[in-house]
């Protein structure tokens, strides 16, 4: 991306088509349409931006991989989208995602699987499953993701690629599919460090579409990154012991390396992490049922029956809603009704504001946490037998959105079978430039 800039109008076309013909030869499925000349010049001639299939684009359609929204045209750009465009980038290509972003894996999607480019026999993560083999199968420069738990950070560390979730609040999420209004951000998918903090630039800033953008400064961190500050990192031991051995070798390896450049490694424990997950799929499922009430058949969506208003709702929302989300509405809307209320989302709440505040006296001894991204690599498709199986993976990822901060996913090591093993680095909220700069000494 960092070299793309520099380029000519005229280079810059070649490179689109250039692009564009790698994208028709490619097998691995990380675009839900082959691309054609008329689609990709709807947002001007720019450097070409992977799009994940919930993010409006104007004129484009949009779907979030569900069958509901098959043929909806976005009347309206996203904010992320208008800053790509200002900065002369242009959205290119629809990228494939699990269903309205719930999973883990991309099999999800009402298109079919994506193939993970290292070995096309395993997923390549998810829910920007598409997003980050596109970036690490060579046929995006740089992608945007969103990420609800952990769905730019764990395809990135699938796929061998860098993936950043910015602190809650620092990127606009209007225009973007809202999943869980108070987990989503959208983020950069890149093929560096650099490339992300760069692209986090341009895609964040104070909106007032959105009420939860924050107004406070935006300082360009691509412009300030360093990788010679000395910091102190920690290392939340409890959670390491649920990692595989080849995920373990990994991150020790990354804890080596940060001693090595010179950082100082402190050791901390955090709250059971079985809590983290009942927490955030109460919060998560019961915000998604919300949302996902306007999808009605009405408002947006394809209409399915015609015997009167409950048929119509029946049948839009059971033929066009896959089995995971419609078990996420069921979920969601089980846990906000009037008996369960108390006992499920308030005390999810609680154990919410548990886990920030253990964040936040770790970050009084700490600059930055590493951690590891997933329990695992990547595994084969059909892998995950039953939901929980999927959402016991997201151990590592999902406390960092239920506490709004940043982080940043790369890789450190392969595995024995050749898959990229990645960590994660977690900052203060608001801490962006420490969270590139520790990512940048450790790539
Ligand atoms: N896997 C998590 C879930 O299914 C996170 C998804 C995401 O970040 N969008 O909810």
């Amino acid at each position: 991306l960092k070299e793309a800039l520099q380029l000519s109008s005229e280079e810059i076309k070649d490179l689109r088509k250039d692009l564009n013909e790698k994208i028709k030869q490619s097998n691995i499925g990380a675009y839900v349409e082959q691309l054609t000349n008329s689609d990709i010049s709807i947002c001007g001639e720019g450097i070409p931006i992977a799009i994940k299939d919930n993010i409006n684009v104007k004129d484009w359609e949009i779907t979030c991989s569900s069958n509901i929204l098959k043929n909806y045209i976005s009347p309206y750009n996203a904010t992320v989208i208008d800053n790509l465009i200002k900065a002369n980038l242009s959205p290119f290509g629809r990228t494939n995602m699990d269903e309205f972003a719930m999973g883990s894996s991309t099999e999800s999607s009402c298109y079919g699987k994506t193939l993970n480019p290292i070995d096309n026999n395993k997923v390549p993560g998810g829910s920007s499953g598409g997003s980050a083999a596109a970036v690490a199968g060579g046929i995006a420069i740089a992608a945007l993701g969103t990420d609800t738990g952990g769905s730019i950070r764990q395809p990135a560390a699938y796929c061998g690629c860098v993936g950043m979730k910015p602190t809650y609040g620092r990127v606009s999420r209007y225009g973007i599919t809202a999943y869980s209004s108070s987990l989503d951000q959208c983020g950069p998918i890149t093929q560096n460090v650099e490339d992300a903090a760069i692209l986090y630039d341009i895609i964040s800033g104070n909106d007032p579409m959105d009420s939860t953008s924050l107004n406070i400064e935006y300082p360009k961190v691509s412009q300030s990154l360093n990788s010679d500050k000395k910091l102190t990192i920690a290392v939340i031991e409890n959670f390491i012991e649920q990692a595989s051995d080849e995920v373990k070798k990994g991150f020790n390896k990354a804890v080596d390396a940060l001693k090595e450049a010179g950082h100082t490694i402190v050791y901390k424990n955090m709250v059971d992490t079985s809590k983290i997950l009942s927490s955030y799929y109460i919060v998560a499922t019961a915000e998604a049922s919300a949302n996902l009430s306007r999808f009605d058949g009405v408002r947006y969506g394809n209409r399915k029956g015609d015997a009167g208003l409950k048929d119509m709702y029946t049948q839009t929302k059971s033929q066009g809603f896959g089995h995971e989300v419609q078990k996420r509405i069921l979920l969601g809307s089980f846990v906000l009704s009037s008996g369960y209320y108390d006992a499920y989302y308030i005390k999810a709440q609680k154990v919410r504001h548990l886990i920030k505040d253990e964040y936040e006296t770790i970050f009084k001894e700490a600059d930055l946490i590493l951690s590891p991204v997933s329990p695992t690599t990547a595994v084969e498709f059909g892998s995950f037998k039953t939901s929980l199986d999927m959402y016991l993976s997201d151990i590592y990822t999902i406390s960092v959105n239920l506490a709004g901060l940043p982080a940043i996913s790369l890789p450190v090591d392969k595995d024995s079978s050749g898959m990229p093993v990645g960590v994660q680095l977690i900052g203060k909220a608001y801490d962006e430039q420490t969270m590139f700069d520790g990512a940048l000494s450790l790539e």
